[in-house]
């Protein structure tokens, strides 16, 4: 008891400076909420005028005029043209700066290595595609086309422009220090890219993500999945994957890998699945598990190194056994999906990924009846399911909006 009096007598000096520092940490952290709410604003809704920004975000005209000249004196933001205003002066729009920087997206797919730069306002500059060497490739083979991808985009650009180099991989993405990649299709447990790029001369940030969350957050900010609150972005190509984003938040579940939905059961001691497991959704509706099932059906199916010209050439078929196996594809597909109405109640699911979208451009009405077969008949009556907006190869696109979140968070160079 006495020491506790001693010790807030002895304190109360120590308390004024620390009120003070109180204060003024929240209001650093205001002005940077500020910061970072007007230039979200200006990258998903601009040009704007700084009386629209006060309008649309509810802070004083003082305050959105000068954080927006805090905003212009970095260059983070650019004057964009003018508008007439009735009866008052013109104003002046405001947009991000595109060139403020560059970001590089990169997508680790299961057959290939994408890598593409953009400005900020995810205008593509350069891309280039290489096949992966092997179907289980080595981290530091993948690193290896990474690193060459990454110089190639850049050529004459400045590595210093980089805010950042988004990465999308397929399997579980550990979000530890280092990131680890887990991904059992290709041969990943516990795999690190950090260190190996860092060798290679990568300096700016780096951020991993799952390719089908990738995808995921491009849609919503972007693509179909705009303006939804609660949607899942499921990716079908060689790999099945889903992004659950729930009152507006990404679920990740303990250690990242909730959404793994290529991996849960639809027939009980099924095909045998990549993952090591039997009967998962994958073993039917991937790539793979589509053309295998149409091999046992068509014995002398010649398949080549080509997946998606072998899928393509599957739905162009047109005999009944390819339209067997493409109907049963599509009934699973809505199956699986009549599952994540069932456990995420979201008013939209958006399908895509390449193999998706290709089944989605003929079979939609199947697959949203088999999702209404399957589902509960309240929850799918507040769904609708659509096809993903971006096209079938987005993964690298997203990628890249991974490092232009962290922008917009900061409301400076991450
Ligand atoms: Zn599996």
């Amino acid at each position: 008891m006495t020491r506790f009096t001693d010790k807030q007598q002895s304190g109360e000096g120590h308390a004024a400076v620390v009120r003070i520092e109180v204060e003024r940490a929240t209001t650093r952290d205001m002005r940077r909420r500020n910061r970072s709410t007007l230039l979200s604003e200006l990258f998903f809704r601009g040009p704007l005028s700084r009386h629209d920004l006060s309008r649309i975000t509810g802070l004083s005209a003082a305050t959105a005029s000068s954080v927006t000249g805090e905003l212009l004196q970095e260059h983070l933001i650019v004057e964009a043209g003018q508008i007439e205003s009735d009866g008052g002066r013109p104003r002046v729009l405001l947009r991000v700066n595109p060139d403020f920087g560059r970001l590089v997206g990169a997508d680790v797919g299961e057959t290939g290595v994408k890598v593409e730069l953009f400005d900020l306002s995810m205008t593509r500059l350069a891309a280039v595609d290489e096949p992966l060497p092997s179907s289980r490739p080595a981290p530091e083979a993948v690193a290896g086309q990474l690193l060459a991808g990454i110089r190639e985009v850049l050529g004459d650009t400045d590595p210093a422009d980089v805010i950042g180099v988004g990465i999308g991989v397929p399997g579980t993405v550990e979000q530890s220090d280092p990131v680890r990649v887990h991904a059992p299709t290709i041969g990943w447990r516990g795999t690190s890219l950090d260190g190996l790029l860092r060798d290679g001369g990568v300096t700016a940030p780096l951020f991993f993500e799952n390719g089908a969350k990738s995808l995921g957050q491009a849609e919503m900010w972007f693509g179909a999945g705009r303006g939804a609150a609660n949607a899942v972005i499921v990716l079908v190509g060689s790999g099945v994957g889903a992004a659950v984003i729930t009152n507006g938040t990404l679920y990740r579940g303990a250690s990242s890998s909730a959404g793994e939905w290529g991996h849960t059961t639809v027939v009980y001691r099924g095909r045998q699945c990549r993952c090591g497991a039997r009967g998962c959704l994958e073993a039917y509706v991937g790539a793979e598990g589509i053309l295998d099932r149409y091999q046992q059906v068509n014995p002398g199916l010649v398949r080549s190194a080509d997946e998606l010209a072998d899928v393509a050439a599957l739905i162009a078929a047109g005999t009944p056994e390819a339209e067997g196996i493409l109907a049963e594809t599509a009934g699973m597909l809505g199956a699986g999906i009549g599952n994540l109405v069932n456990l995420f109640n979201p008013e939209r699911v958006v399908l895509g990924g390449w193999a998706g979208l290709a089944l989605g451009a003929r079979f939609l009405p199947q697959i949203r009846a088999a999702a209404g077969e399957q589902a509960l008949e309240h929850p799918f009556g507040q769904v609708s399911i659509e096809l993903c907006e971006l096209g079938p190869d987005a993964v690298a696109f997203g990628a890249a909006t991974l490092p232009m979140a962290e922008l917009l968070r900061r409301a400076s160079r991450p």
